[in-house]
């Protein structure tokens, strides 16, 4: 049974490959969670004769639509506009919408696919999907943006509900995307449907602290699993990777627990200062100015800045935490992280390590806190959302802000558990999947072949 197994999983993963030639990160993803599933497949049967891992790779539908919009001078442009719907088996499709140049089928899928697992692990009944465009945001006026959030709805809303499926932010999508695509969102179908969409604003419906949330939920459950270790943040030298919503507020938390962040990045160049970062400034030039990272080492004295961002993985500390994007920690950064005496990687981002870099994080004893885990903080503050959209009411950031801390205790206890049981120790990455997936696969069986 044992070599069968592992015989299915492989077979799994070549049949997703051929049938999704060029879709690499997918295919990353894909391989990295199957092939951790093995000692869960060998204890279950059921999970083999009902074709879970067959069933679970392929998402339960894949929309691609046209996004025409005009700019300021009348030009009109082409986009492409994504949704994936992956897994519903637990609850309404869940998960956001990244705007980016880089967006590909194959960046939507790896995405939604995280995402089922992630969504599971929150103990909310939610499920995984995800979308957007290849449409890059910088250097666009305001209503530039707002025209294409019009167009991009357009053909969305058809697709969406709150009982159906929920997206909200990611790269290039924040509060101000959010607020053009509820409107339309609103105008066309002529609902006040709040629940649709989430991380709004505070005056149509938003939740206080979803903002702080993923970064806040990666240093509660980086802290959980320092703890574990015998370990904690106090006067622990970070660096963090990206200057965006992720970044901002897990610096913020690890500042308040008493670390010292050094390094952050935008996709031009990193900064480094050694003092601490300000990251009052940060959010000022990031989040309100909208400007670029270089910006801080202009107005303050202490810090340098380094055009390109892998030089990043150079700066020496005790914990990294990659908030950026997919793939920026390979094998050779990996290699110099190790060397550095780092003890720990907390993944904010979303399969921010390839799996070479994880394996050698994993054999050189570095504790890793995997995304699907660390980051969940922010979609499972976006269930918090809809809960409070549906109860017509608003809790206060204190009650939102604990029920936040409590899930992501939760979750590092299911993520460590499951790693134990299955005979995975302190690879926590395993656990996360193991734990994530089988709270899925048994709605998949409890509700038949569909
Ligand atoms: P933002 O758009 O707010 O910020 C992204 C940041 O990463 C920016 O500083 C951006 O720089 C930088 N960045 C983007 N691409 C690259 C690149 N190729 N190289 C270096 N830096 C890059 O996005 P978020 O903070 O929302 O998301 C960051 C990560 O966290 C993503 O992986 C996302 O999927 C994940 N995540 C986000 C959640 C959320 O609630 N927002 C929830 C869970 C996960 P620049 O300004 O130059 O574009």
């Amino acid at each position: 049974m044992k070599q069968n197994v592992k015989q299915i999983v492989e077979q799994v993963i070549e049949d997703v490959k051929a049938k999704n030639p060029l879709q690499e990160e997918f295919h990353q993803t894909v391989e990295e969670v199957l092939t951790s599933l093995i000692p869960v497949l060998e204890k279950n049967p059921n999970y083999i004769k009902y074709k879970i891992l067959d069933r679970l790779v392929e998402p339960d539908r894949q929309i691609m639509f046209r996004v025409p919009w005009t700019d300021d001078k009348g030009e009109i442009h082409i986009n492409r506009g994504f949704r994936v719907q992956f897994n519903s088996a637990i609850g309404p499709y869940k998960g956001g919408l990244r705007f980016h140049p880089s967006v590909n089928l194959s960046i939507i899928k790896f995405l939604g696919f995280e995402q089922i697992f992630k969504n599971s692990l929150t103990g909310l009944p939610i499920g995984g999907g995800k979308g957007g465009s290849d449409f890059n945001p910088k250097g666009k006026s305001d209503i530039e943006i707002m025209r294409f959030c019009q167009s991009f709805m357009t053909e969305l809303y058809r697709h969406i509900g709150p009982d159906v499926d929920v997206p909200a932010g990611d790269i290039g999508v924040g509060g101000r995307e959010i607020g053009y695509l509820y409107g339309q969102y609103k105008k066309i179908r002529n609902s006040t449907d709040q629940g649709v969409l989430t991380g709004k604003d505070l005056t149509f419906g938003g939740s206080l602290a979803r903002i702080q949330a993923t970064g806040y939920g990666v240093i509660y459950f980086v802290e959980e699993m320092l703890k574990e270790a015998g370990k904690d943040l106090k006067d622990k030298t970070i660096v963090v990777s990206g200057s965006g919503n992720v970044a901002i507020y897990t610096v913020k938390k690890a500042q308040e627990l008493g670390a010292k962040v050094v390094a952050m990045c935008d996709s031009d160049g990193y900064i480094f200062d050694e003092e601490g970062i300000d990251v009052e400034l940060i959010r000022q030039i990031k989040e309100v100015e909208r400007k670029r990272i270089k910006e801080y080492a202009m107005r303050k004295p202490s810090a340098k800045y380094f055009e390109g961002n892998k030089g990043i993985w150079t700066v020496k500390a005790d914990i990294v935490l990659p908030c950026a994007t997919q793939n920026e920690i390979d094998l050779e950064s990996a290699k110099i992280i190790v060397e550095n005496g780092t003890i720990a990687v907390g993944e904010g981002s979303n399969m921010p390590c390839t799996n070479e870099a994880i394996k050698y994080f994993l054999e050189k004893g570095v504790l890793l806190a995997p995304a699907k885990a660390t980051n969940a903080g922010g979609v499972a503050t976006s269930a918090l959302e809809m809960a409070q959209n549906s109860m017509r009411l608003s809790w206060t950031f204190e009650e939102v802000d604990e029920k936040l801390k409590d899930i992501m205790i939760n979750i590092f206890k299911k993520t460590r558990d499951a790693a134990k049981e299955y005979g995975y120790g302190t690879n926590y990455l395993a656990g996360a999947n193991i734990a994530g997936f089988i709270k899925v696969a048994d709605a998949m069986v409890a509700e038949g072949i569909v």
